[in-house]
């Protein structure tokens, strides 16, 4: 039987925006690309990957911001302007949450690291994997499979 997972909530800057994820992340990531960088306003973008229905908006409505011309949706509050997370159509078993919004960002120390071809040379992550761009879509299964390994001993203190 697996282990039961307590909802955890998060919100923007303002807190007119909440919402709250059922079960544990698939996979946690920190990029280093220039439109993480330019959007987060920092050196790199923080995300959980959520299982979409374990994932509800539960007060206020984001709206789709950090517009490029590519169709990823980017959310944000349409008050506090907070980018909060970001689904991309044909990827729809998963929502992209910026950990850092959940009220306890701890645990969610980023498994890998993407676009390291574009860091900030002082910038540095925990990360266990670092890709130059993007991960090979290959490589996604046995990564989500690591991770929830990863995930688990850390949830028992091994
Ligand atoms: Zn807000
Ligand atoms: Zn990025």
């Amino acid at each position: 039987m697996k282990p039961s997972f307590s909802p955890l909530s998060g919100a923007c800057r303002c807190g007119r925006v909440r919402f709250e994820v059922s079960a544990p992340p698939l996979i946690t990531m920190a990029c280093h690309c220039r439109g993480c960088q330019r959007m987060s306003a920092s050196a790199f973008s923080l995300s959980a990957a959520f299982p979409t229905q374990a994932f509800r908006v539960t007060q206020g409505e984001a709206i789709i911001g950090g517009l490029h011309g590519d169709d990823v949706h980017h959310y944000c509050c349409p008050h506090c302007m907070s980018w909060m997370f970001t689904r991309i159509p044909g990827m729809d078993m998963f929502v992209n949450v910026r950990s850092s919004l959940l009220n306890d960002p701890q645990p969610f120390a980023p498994f890998i690291e993407s676009w390291t071809s574009e860091k900030l040379r002082w910038a540095s992550t925990p990360a266990v994997h670092s890709y130059a761009q993007f991960p090979p879509m290959e490589a996604y299964e046995a990564l989500l499979l690591e991770y929830e390994e990863f995930r688990t001993k850390q949830e028992r203190g091994i």
